[in-house]
């Protein structure tokens, strides 16, 4: 497998540093900028897999940094921002970024999100088979076996359990299953969740199949082989 690259465009030197140094830990080959022009001239340089972009930036601003990467080349970006507004995450994702991280984050969620952002890109290039237990689930096509029987699912159960999926073992938040699946304003009254979990094990228990997505109390849902 080749290194891929990674672009961070981050003027604080404290947060690039140690994005850089988890980043090479982790295997992949890593380029630093600290300002939009730069950023943007070593894009244009060099193709990288993914960009790591602040908002809050000198010279020109994260958004419209965003906007002319989108507008040279289908990278994944990924927007790094102190403000939790929502306005902002609306204006990033009209000007074409992939997913947003708000300061302060855990490196491992920003990982999880670098590597989703890697996944996707890698399966729309081409077809990717999804394996856990007796589910298969084929992500070119869109199409879901449990053991042999061939299962029909309607996009959000299929989003729902892709991202499962892509995560097994791994406690998912009702707040990340939100943010994921339907969007980004979480409405957390909202029981649509746990409807679809259960539409989910009606259709992958339909047999008599173990279940496999588990509630945690408190916490959220768990792809399981129990
Ligand atoms: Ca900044």
């Amino acid at each position: 497998m080749t290194t891929q690259r990674i672009l961070i465009i981050e003027d604080e030197p404290e947060i690039a540093n140690y994005l850089r140094r988890g980043l090479v830990l982790e295997g992949f080959q890593v380029t630093v900028a600290a300002d939009g022009p730069t950023g943007l001239a070593a894009a244009r340089e060099t193709p990288h897999d993914l960009v790591i972009l602040d908002l809050m930036l000198p010279g020109i601003d994260g958004l419209e940094v965003a906007r002319r990467l989108r507008a040279a080349s289908d990278v994944p970006i990924i927007i790094l921002t102190a403000r939790d507004a929502v306005a902002d995450r609306v204006r990033g994702l009209e000007n074409g970024a992939d997913d947003y991280l708000v300061k302060p984050f855990a490196f491992e969620e920003l990982l999880a999100r670098i590597r989703v952002q890697l996944r996707r890109r890698q399966a729309s290039s081409g077809s990717e088979v999804l394996r856990f237990g007796n589910l298969t689930l084929d992500t070119a096509a869109r199409e879901l076996r449990v053991g042999e029987r061939r299962v029909e699912l309607t996009a959000k159960e299929y989003d729902l359990l892709e991202l499962f999926m892509r995560h097994p073992n791994q406690v998912l938040t009702r707040e990340v299953i939100y943010d994921r699946v339907w969007g980004y304003d979480f409405g957390g009254e909202s029981n649509i969740i746990e409807v679809y979990v259960r539409y989910l094990r009606q259709k992958l228990e339909a047999h008599g199949e173990p279940r496999v997505i588990h509630t945690v109390r408190g916490a959220g849902y768990i792809l399981r082989e129990e």
